[in-house]
């Protein structure tokens, strides 16, 4: 699954958390700059160009949501996600109002946490678009395009017609039928052209037939095998 590389801001004094966090989204190729400190976040904030920042509330030298206040009144704009430790609903409260994005209430899970970041850093660069995704398979429903491991590969309106309906129904029986009323709406058209157009498409998505996303199911239809998010 591709992602976009995020340059990330992480201010976190429990040290322990703060290495595992730093292993953890450097992993993905993210750039960190980790700190324990709000005034060393503060000149990170000012020299480096960060996408993101995970902030706890709980710092030695100044309060989090202190910190924030003060990103906020320099006109700092990157998404921030809070940590905190104690969950209540009051840091949660104060952590939006004084200019957080987000929060995740310790302990969290890494998978959570990358979720998180994602959809901000998403959101907040405008390049969120509505996405059907199957591990290295990603449609992007706006501009009607199939990517393989970020990879372009070009299909005919009908053949990305009949991905998109396979994908959005993914682990169901997908009938000739339904494919069909898909292409031509009223239901006309010839079955035969179906299968002419899942063959090519099977050759696209999966030129080695190792992975064999799309099935026959005898004399009921399709089946696109993979789990679809
Ligand atoms: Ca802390």
């Amino acid at each position: 699954m591709h992602e976009h590389i995020m340059k990330i801001l992480l201010v976190e004094d429990d040290k322990l958390l703060n290495h595992h966090l730093t292993t953890l989204l450097g992993e993905a190729q993210n750039q960190v700059h980790g700190t324990d400190s709000a005034q060393v976040a503060l000149h990170y904030a000012e020299d480096y160009p960060i996408d993101v920042a995970i902030i706890d509330l709980g710092l030695p030298d100044m309060d989090g949501l202190q910190l924030i206040r003060q990103l906020r009144e320099r006109q700092i704009a990157f998404p921030i996600i809070v940590l905190t430790a104690r969950g209540n609903w009051q840091d949660k409260v104060e952590g939006l109002e004084a200019g957080a994005d987000d929060y995740l209430v310790k302990p969290f899970q890494k998978d959570e946490l990358l979720a998180r970041l994602n959809a901000l850093v998403r959101r907040s660069a405008g390049f969120i678009s509505p996405r059907v995704q199957a591990g290295e398979y990603v449609l992007d429903l706006s501009r009607k395009e199939l990517t393989i491991a970020d990879e372009v590969v070009v299909l005919t309106s009908f053949e990305y017609l009949i991905l998109e309906y396979l994908m959005r129904n993914a682990r169901q029986v997908v009938s000739k039928q339904q494919l069909l009323d898909q292409l031509y709406g009223d239901g006309e058209g010839d079955p035969n052209t179906i299968e002419v157009m899942v063959s090519r498409l099977r050759k696209k998505l999966d030129p080695q037939g190792t992975i064999q996303p799309i099935s026959t199911i005898r004399r009921q239809g399709y089946i696109f095998n993979l789990s679809c998010s």
